[in-house]
């Protein structure tokens, strides 16, 4: 058996995500950030004892991984409520797979039109219900090449295509990864500041209420952070079920 306590994690940090929503400036206190358990590389019985203490979201970013664990037996039949992200990336002819994945609830990563369109003509063959699939646009932040997710110049482009051309997808938000290892002594992270006003253009340029946009920023090392400066959905994995060896 493990030796985390991974019902112990959940509701530390879920203390911690409080603490960091009371210091925000008033206006962002009125939404209350997610939290994300990213399970990647963690087996399913850890995932259940997370789920039995309460939570309900958990990430993945590997599609086969995602694939396995929302169909096994286990998971199924203990995780009934359990709601997939999906936060990796996403290629095109991987569509069909990520759509067919039980309880998928939101695609965190979409970059393209083209993903977006594909994503939006599959849809109605997988849905069990007239549930529209939840998104989020992927922005490249940090302005790495090896980084996927769309420039932010592009953005509201593409949030104006889905909203008006993807009837079958609901736009939630934005994420970003950002770059590794952004040590906060030297001030407020610029890729949380980047995507925040992302936001803020997408709304004052659509005309869209901020409240409606979710921002995808934080993990384990600064997810504190992030929601201090208006995050309201961070990803944390190895901080509720512990370090995560290198995957290849
Ligand atoms: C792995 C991963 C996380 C979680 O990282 P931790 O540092 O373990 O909290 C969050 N977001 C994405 C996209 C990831 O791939």
């Amino acid at each position: 058996m493990s030796d985390i306590d991974v019902k112990l994690g959940i509701k530390t940090i879920l203390e911690r995500i409080e603490i960091a929503c009371n210091k925000r400036i008033p206006e962002l206190q009125c939404v209350k950030p997610q939290l994300v358990a990213v399970s990647k590389t963690k087996p399913n019985n850890l995932i259940i004892e997370a789920y039995e203490a309460g939570q309900r979201h958990f990430g993945e970013n590997y599609i086969q991984e995602l694939i396995e664990k929302a169909n096994s037996s286990d998971i199924l039949e203990k995780c009934k409520d359990i709601r997939w992200h999906f936060i990796g990336h996403l290629q095109g002819n991987k569509v069909n797979k990520i759509l067919s994945v039980p309880n998928l609830y939101l695609i965190e990563t979409v970059d393209s039109k083209k993903l977006a369109t594909r994503l939006d003509q599959k849809w109605p063959e997988f849905s069990s219900n007239d549930l529209k699939l939840k998104i989020m646009l992927q922005v490249n932040t940090s302005g790495e090449d090896a980084k996927n997710g769309i420039e932010p110049e592009e953005l509201v482009d593409l949030a104006k295509y889905v909203s008006e051309n993807c009837k079958n997808l609901e736009l939630n938000g934005i994420m970003t990864i950002g770059q590794f290892g952004y040590n906060l002594e030297q001030g407020p992270n610029p890729d949380f500041i980047l995507l925040k006003k992302c936001r803020d253009e997408i709304c004052q340029r659509l005309g869209w209420d901020w409240k409606n946009v979710n921002l995808s920023m934080g993990m384990s090392d600064d997810f504190e952070h992030a929601i201090e400066m208006g995050s309201t959905n961070v990803r944390v994995g190895s901080s509720i079920f512990g370090f995560r060896p290198k995957k290849e």
